[in-house]
């Protein structure tokens, strides 16, 4: 007996172009319960019905790659990560990239730590600490060909965050809700001032809701000032 409707989550990948096959279904749908019993311990996610799980963690995150391709080995991070979303789920459909998951609250590092391991994925970890400081580490500054975040901020505290981690001809993609014109607007010369260029902004819809997406797609197009991330307290000031 599986956990999860794995025949929605199945149809609903499709749907976004992902053919999943069963031991990714099988790597899903423990990570899930894996997630709703450590739950029980610690919040880590507000979402713990198994339908609410297919479509509002794992679809949505799986949406990213339908936004942009991915190259095989490509180096990605999720910055914010919390509970492993979306680079968990990307990294089990795409077990061919190598994966950081950067997360400021050790509790959720050590969550995701642990799912890695009880998954068996390689070349998969998450790291704790804060993009703000990771952005100067060498090790890390733009080293990543694309990457990701969903519900870390606004778009003008996410772009200094994640496109400083980003080399040049990689990706930031943000997952974000539709009616993000003004947003998107007010970021608009700071993702300059960054080395980004806003790409294209597609609007994808999550399979089997009337949920839609609108995924921000950034390239980096040039290398980022040093001065940029600042301290976290300008950033949002
Ligand atoms: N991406 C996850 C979690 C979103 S909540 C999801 O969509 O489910 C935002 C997460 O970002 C929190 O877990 C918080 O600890 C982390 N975070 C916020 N600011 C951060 C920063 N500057 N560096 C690293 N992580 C940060």
């Amino acid at each position: 007996m599986s956990f999860l409707p794995l025949e929605r989550l199945c149809s609903g990948a499709s749907e976004l172009g992902i053919e999943l096959t069963n031991h990714q279904l099988d790597q899903l749908d423990r990570f899930a319960e894996f997630l709703v019993e450590i739950n029980l311990k610690f919040n880590l996610t507000r979402i713990t019905d198994p339908e609410d799980i297919v479509t509002s963690h794992y679809l949505d995150s799986l949406t990213c790659l339908a936004a942009l391709n991915v190259e095989p080995g490509e180096r990605v991070m999720d910055v914010g990560a919390g509970a492993g979303f979306p680079g968990i789920p990307i990294k089990i459909a795409r077990p061919d990239i190598n994966l950081t998951l950067l997360e400021a609250t050790r509790k959720k590092v050590d969550f995701m730590n642990d799912a890695i391991g009880l998954l068996g994925l390689k070349d998969a970890n998450a790291m704790h600490g804060r993009a703000e400081k990771i952005g100067h580490d060498p090790a890390c500054r733009e080293r990543f060909g694309i990457v990701y975040a969903r519900a870390l901020s606004g778009m003008k505290v996410l772009v200094e965050l994640c496109l400083p981690l980003v080399r040049v001809g990689g990706y930031v993609v943000a997952q974000k809700s539709s009616g993000i014109e003004e947003e998107l607007a007010a970021a608009q010369p700071m993702i300059g001032q960054l080395g980004g260029r806003i790409e294209r902004t597609p609007a994808i819809h999550i399979p089997g809701t009337d949920i839609a997406r609108t995924l921000v797609v950034i390239s980096k197009t040039k290398p980022t000032p040093e001065r940029f991330p600042r301290a976290y307290s300008k950033i949002v000031g």
